[in-house]
């Protein structure tokens, strides 16, 4: 969350008219290329389905948009959320007291390997694309939901592969500044499902990926191998896609009838080793856990689902309950991956 152009914000709902604020704060009307709406719902704009109404809220799909909302929130000293598709957020039933900003930023230039992306297209499309291409390095993410932008974020990663080995430069466009810089892989400090952007006022506006021509496939993976041996496959670009879509499809949620954000916490990292949350979940008998509509998904025990009508509130306190066992049993202590907007 991208808190430092706030020193305070207003928690209750604005009623004045916005256009006349914006004239106010010297903004020329006629130049203003996108709507900023009040009091919209949240609860559209995320996977989980839940959550409060966000006191501002818009969507930009050009810099120059970009710049104009970024020094609207500053006039008015408003907090700042930047968001994808909201496949990894668990919104606040109070909503949020500033601005959400959605990107929707579009463009794919494909040059030899080289892929310019703009951070709101799909990440799938992109992986897609890719497989159909014929360029290898990123179909183990295929079907991960959300954004490019927000994949770099968080470094996405599945099946033994992860974001930050396809990514050459980052363009951002600082909140600070006001304007677009580069970042090379290095300076982006990528970390499992880490990065310079979950922490600092960068907006990601551009991904410059480079993908290989020829590679040998990663199939090391358990469930991959798994499902090799018993469709006795042996896998090209195109059919290990096709098997990680049967292999998600059994790991996670309907989405069209289930709440989720995804893997709910991360894998805890102890003395420099990755430990299965999973696995430590199913071995404490926590898979399929119940209370109201909040359950630890029966097939995937890392997938928390809102299997109805649950509230941000409910998930949290369940989700607090499920790190309080694990630290008392195993005494490991589990932290959430999913970013939380608004108060808790
Ligand atoms: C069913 C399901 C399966 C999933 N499987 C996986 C998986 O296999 N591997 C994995 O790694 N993740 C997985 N996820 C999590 C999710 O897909 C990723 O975290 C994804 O990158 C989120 O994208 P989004 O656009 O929805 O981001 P949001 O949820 O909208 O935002 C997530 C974070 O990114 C920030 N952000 C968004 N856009 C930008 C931007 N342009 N610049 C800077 N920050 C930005 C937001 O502020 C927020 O902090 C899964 C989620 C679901 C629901």
């Amino acid at each position: 969350m991208y808190s430092s152009i706030v020193s305070s914000y207003d928690r209750r709902r604005h009623s004045h008219r916005l256009l006349l604020e914006l004239a106010l704060a010297g903004h020329n009307l006629t130049e203003l290329t996108m709507k900023i709406e009040e009091n919209i719902s949240l609860k559209e704009f995320n996977i989980f389905k839940v959550g409060g109404v966000a006191n501002y809220f818009c969507r930009v799909s050009s810099i120059d948009e970009l710049k104009q909302v970024v020094q609207f929130a500053r006039q008015k000293e408003l907090e700042i959320f930047i968001l994808g598709s909201g496949s990894n957020i668990l919104v606040s039933d109070d909503g949020f007291g500033g601005l959400v900003i959605k990107i929707e930023l579009k463009g794919v230039e494909l040059k030899d390997n080289r892929l310019i992306i703009s951070a709101g297209e799909s990440w799938d499309d992109i992986v897609k694309l890719s497989v159909e291409k014929s360029l290898y390095g990123i179909e183990n993410m295929s079907f991960i939901p959300g954004t490019v932008g927000a994949g770099v974020a968080g470094n996405i990663g599945a099946y033994g592969s992860e974001i930050k080995d396809v990514v050459e430069y980052v363009e951002v466009f600082d909140i600070d500044k006001l304007k677009t810089f580069k970042f090379n892989n290095k300076q982006c400090k990528f970390k499992y499902r880490e990065s310079i952007f979950k922490k600092k006022n960068f907006i990601i506006t551009k991904v410059y990926v480079k993908l290989l021509e020829d590679s040998e496939l990663n199939t090391t993976y358990k469930d991959i191998q798994n499902y090799s041996k018993e469709n006795n496959i042996t896998f090209t670009l195109k059919t290990l896609r096709q098997a990680i879509r049967e292999i998600r499809n059994n790991k996670f949620p309907n989405l069209s009838k289930y709440g989720t954000a995804g893997s709910f916490f991360k894998n805890p990292i102890i003395e420099g080793n990755k430990l299965h949350l999973a696995k430590i979940l199913d071995e404490l008998g926590m898979k399929g856990l119940r209370e109201g509509d909040v359950a630890l998904y029966k097939n995937q025990p890392l997938v928390v689902v809102n299997l109805g009508e649950a509230t941000a509130k409910e998930i949290k306190k369940f989700t607090d309950n499920v790190a309080q066992k694990v630290f008392n049993k195993k005494n490991i202590k589990i932290i959430p991956e999913i970013v939380f907007i608004g108060e808790f």
